[in-house]
């Protein structure tokens, strides 16, 4: 099994298995989503399509059943009862006075007589489908394709009225399989036009939307609103299947391309990645990596009372490369720790006889978080600090929000580093997650807010309140505060106004060599006018 996970790691260490896997999931990635975005465009114009569909549909009922009854009226209040001349005339009239009443007929007892004669439409005599107070309903009288038979047929008295189908389907184009229904009782649904259905559906029914239109794996259901409780118009139409589109078809050579393109793109990031990575593993041991110190001041006496110690790594052709970049790489590979201890290291070489003559000087140290998981630091530092004969308290550690991953853990070892004197910072606060009552569990001494909310006083209005908020919750906890970043005289007089006692920033001097930091402490402690620029 460990043979095993080896050979995948090793695979997940070369660049071209990383490119081409970058290269495949990208492709896949895209046309999938492509795809995706394609059907969706399908599924988007059909339930158009049939909402409209369904609007045409009820605009034209509308119209028709209001002729149909009409109609009915009209002959209903006429005087003529019976078979006569006079009364086939009456029916013929009324068909040319209203466009959609494709035949009207008299019925009584013995007789039937219509303005289409030789038709059959409407000699038959079954109940009728629905019966309200004045008018009664047959739906679907003709079962065949003739666009001229009826399909619906009403009645009130002795008169009947109806509409052909063909008054019907010349508004819409009922696709092959589709069917308009009146449901009944929501039990029975008849086929006014189309093929007759299953009722109910064998999708869940009645559907939990409100929406008219449901869309189903196989079909579209356009449910119609109607102002009577007992019927219910519904147009179910096939599904038109989910045809790839055409313009799927060209997305998908774009695909191939863009994911040759990231995968090369990641072969490259890779290929640098690893030099990178083979440089840093050896730049400790040829000497490329230097600590600088940049000074952290009071901010009323502007008196200097510490330094940060801060890595960095200048390349054999003189190219510094920042810690920003590297940090985390070293975070990755585990090469930290063995940085962690060089900067420890050299501090107490360059300035050991410094802190051992200022007592009141300290230098605050990075930690990453690997570095807070174990209690390796604790024993490195003592070793370090019995050798150079420095006090504990003058080394203080810096930790941020995200490196305290597993919290219980950390906590036990900052409270180990803290018991034997050293002090405990948090680093970049306000960009983790720290919350005021997280803090307060933590055994830390002082905030350094981050440069981000320092930028933002006085300019950015959603974020320049950030930092007195910081401010008043460490005096809440009564945790020291050092401002990072401060790069304007307002910015200083601010943050001094608002209680903090110190600050680090390019207004009171860059990261120094320690040279010039021993050269900054030693010449008078008061920075005096002359500003000092980072060695680097
Ligand atoms: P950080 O610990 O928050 O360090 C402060 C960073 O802000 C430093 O950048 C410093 O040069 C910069 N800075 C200070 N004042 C100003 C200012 O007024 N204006 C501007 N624009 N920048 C200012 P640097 O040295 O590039 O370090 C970046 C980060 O790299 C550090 O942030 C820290 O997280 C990490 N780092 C640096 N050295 C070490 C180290 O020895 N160990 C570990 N674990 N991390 C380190
Ligand atoms: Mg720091
Ligand atoms: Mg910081």
């Amino acid at each position: 099994m460990p043979a095993a996970r080896e050979t995948l790691r090793s695979w997940f260490c070369r660049p071209w298995f990383l490119a081409i896997l970058a290269a495949a999931l990208s492709a896949t990635l895209l046309m999938a989503g492509s795809l995706f975005v394609a059907m969706h465009q399908v599924e988007q114009s059909e339930s158009e399509e049939m909402n409209a569909q369904g609007e045409r549909f009820l605009a034209r009922l509308e119209q028709l059943f209001g002729q149909l009854r009409e109609s009915l009226d009209d002959l209903e209040a006429q005087p003529l009862r019976g078979c006569d001349d006079e009364m086939i005339a009456t029916l013929q009239q009324v068909s040319f006075n209203y466009r959609f009443v494709y035949e009207a007929a008299y019925m009584d007892a013995s007789r039937i007589c219509s303005n289409r004669p030789r038709q059959e439409g409407l000699s038959m005599t079954r109940p009728p489908d629905i019966k309200g107070p004045t008018y009664s309903y047959w739906l679907n009288t003709t079962t065949e394709p003739d666009e001229n038979r009826a399909a619906l047929m009403l009645g009130r008295g002795n008169f009947r009225v109806a509409t052909s189908r063909g008054h019907l389907t010349d508004m819409v184009d009922l696709p092959p399989g589709s069917s308009l229904l009146v449901v009944l009782d929501g039990t029975r649904a008849i086929p006014v036009l189309g093929v007759s259905q299953v009722w109910p559906p064998t999708e869940p029914w009645p559907p939990k939307s409100s929406d008219a239109l449901q869309i189903t794996q196989s079909r579209l259901i356009y449910r119609m609103p109607t102002n009577n409780p007992e019927y219910q118009l519904v147009l179910i139409s096939p599904r038109t299947g989910m045809h790839v589109p055409a313009a799927w078809w060209w997305l998908l050579p774009a695909s191939l391309v863009l994911a040759v393109c990231v995968g090369f793109l990641v072969l490259l990031l890779v290929r640098q990645r690893q030099s990178l990575d083979a440089e840093l593993s050896g730049a400790i041991r040829r000497g490329e990596l230097q600590v600088l110190y940049q000074p952290i001041f009071d901010l009323d006496s502007r008196n200097c009372v510490g330094a940060e110690a801060l890595l960095r790594w200048r390349r054999p052709d003189g190219t510094l490369t920042s810690p920003d970049l590297f940090i985390p790489m070293a975070e990755n590979t585990g090469q930290i720790r063995q940085m962690t201890d060089f900067v420890l290291q050299r501090l107490l070489e360059q300035l050991g006889q410094l802190l051992r003559a200022n007592p009141q000087l300290y230098i605050s140290v990075n930690l990453a978080a690997c570095d807070v998981m174990v209690p390796r630091i604790g024993q490195v530092m003592a070793r370090l600090l019995t050798l150079h004969r420095v006090a504990a308290k003058q080394i203080a550690f810096e930790v941020t929000e995200r490196g305290l991953i597993d919290v219980v853990v950390a906590r036990e070892n900052l409270q180990a580093l803290r018991d034997v004197g050293h002090q405990v910072l948090i680093d970049d606060f306000g960009t983790g997650y720290c919350s005021l009552a997280y803090l307060q569990t933590l055994p830390v001494d002082c905030l350094k807010i981050d440069k981000a909310f320092i930028d933002a006083l006085g300019h950015d209005a959603a974020s320049s309140g950030v930092a007195p908020h910081i401010i008043h919750m460490a005096q809440a906890l009564q945790l020291k505060v050092i401002a990072e970043g401060i790069e304007h005289e307002s910015q200083a007089a601010f943050l001094s106004s608002e209680g903090v006692k110190f600050g680090q920033g390019w207004l009171f001097a860059r990261a120094l060599s320690a040279v010039q930091f021993i050269e900054l402490i030693t010449g008078g402690r008061r920075l005096a006018a002359r500003r000092l620029d980072d060695e680097a």
